[in-house]
């Protein structure tokens, strides 16, 4: 059965397996494991590399720009006070959404069956 792009999407932004949706997919912050645990699903084989944190980047852009924008329309607060309040809530929010973004990409790759092909270009 081939789940729909939502429902996988939705796997994805939940850290959940893509094939059932049941299992995590993380053993650990950003560590996936290689089978689900509850449908043993592979999930080894799908690489995101680097557009999990590009994705968490764009997504944590557009949640903390309009912030800084507003606070420094609405407040202009000194310089030394908004890197003191936005330096770490950047930090935060970008490692907040970088399993979510990690998530989602390995989902998109399940969903589009592209398998990291590595292995057989060695041989
Ligand atoms: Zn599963």
């Amino acid at each position: 059965m081939i789940r729909s792009i939502s429902a996988v999407l939705i796997s994805g932004i939940l850290k959940k397996c893509p094939n059932c949706g049941k299992g995590n997919i993380y053993s650990k912050y950003l560590k996936v494991n290689d089978h689900c645990i509850k449908c043993s699903e592979e999930l080894y084989s799908y690489r995101t590399d680097d557009f999990g944190p590009w994705l968490s980047i764009i997504m944590g852009g557009h949640i903390i720009v309009p912030l800084v924008l507003w606070v420094e329309q609405d407040y202009a607060l000194d310089l030394w006070l908004q890197a003191l309040i936005w330096i770490p809530l950047t930090i935060l929010t970008v490692l907040f959404l970088l399993p979510i973004s990690k998530s989602i990409c390995l989902s998109i790759l399940w969903r589009l069956k592209m398998k990291n092909n590595q292995d057989n270009q060695e041989k």
